[in-house]
């Protein structure tokens, strides 16, 4: 069974490969950044999630954490999961590693879309015309990049060490990454 996680820095394209992927693959598409943006909708949980989303930083591990394994715990090892945004810390790592050896399943490949912060910053600027989203803002997105490679980057070291790391060029097209992504993968899985 084929579970992925989508990685890299925020405006890498990680949501727009993922859809396809989950598409292409048959796979479950969990975003993290979506299920936190749905809940903030939540009377009861949105001036918590707000206060970190619309600062650029990250939710704590717990309450992420929670909110995954909602949605994983009937479903992984029945169908393939394309994790988009999750996991962003160690801890969160590891918790998943748990959670996949607990149910005996190999664990992830891991994609990391991969291209210079300049490049990054110009496509969160040319999305937020349309994405609504109001952590699509210059000083917000500055806190994700730093937050990003301060806490998240470091998984790199931690899935190349495993030998589960595909590293894909980011800065072409949305077809030509989602090409030698799904080209990488199949060279993987036979
Ligand atoms: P994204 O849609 O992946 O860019 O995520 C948007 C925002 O949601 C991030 O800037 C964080 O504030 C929060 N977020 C998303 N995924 C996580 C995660 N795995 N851990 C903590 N915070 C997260």
């Amino acid at each position: 069974m084929l579970n992925l996680i989508i990685f890299g820095s925020p405006g890498a394209g990680k949501g727009t490969q993922a859809k396809m992927l989950a598409k292409q693959l048959d796979l479950l598409h969990i975003s993290s950044g979506e299920i936190l943006r749905q809940e903030a909708k939540n009377k009861k949980l949105a001036t918590q999630i707000n206060s970190y989303l619309d600062k650029g930083r990250l939710v704590p591990d717990e309450l992420i954490i929670k909110l995954i394994t909602e949605r994983l715990e009937e479903r992984l090892g029945k169908i393939g999961i394309i994790f988009d945004g999750y996991p962003r810390t160690l801890s969160q790592a590891d918790f998943l590693d748990k959670l996949f050896e607990r149910k005996k399943l190999k664990s992830p490949l891991v994609i990391s879309l991969e291209l210079e912060e300049d490049v990054a910053i110009q496509r969160i600027l040319s999305r937020s015309k349309d994405s609504n989203r109001s952590d699509d803002k210059l000083k917000v997105i500055t806190e994700r990049l730093k937050i990003y490679h301060r806490d998240t980057e470091p998984l790199l070291e931690y899935y190349k060490s495993k030998k589960r790391l595909i590293k894909i060029d980011g800065r072409p097209d949305i077809e030509t990454v989602n090409k030698a992504i799904t080209q990488q993968i199949k060279k993987e899985v036979n």
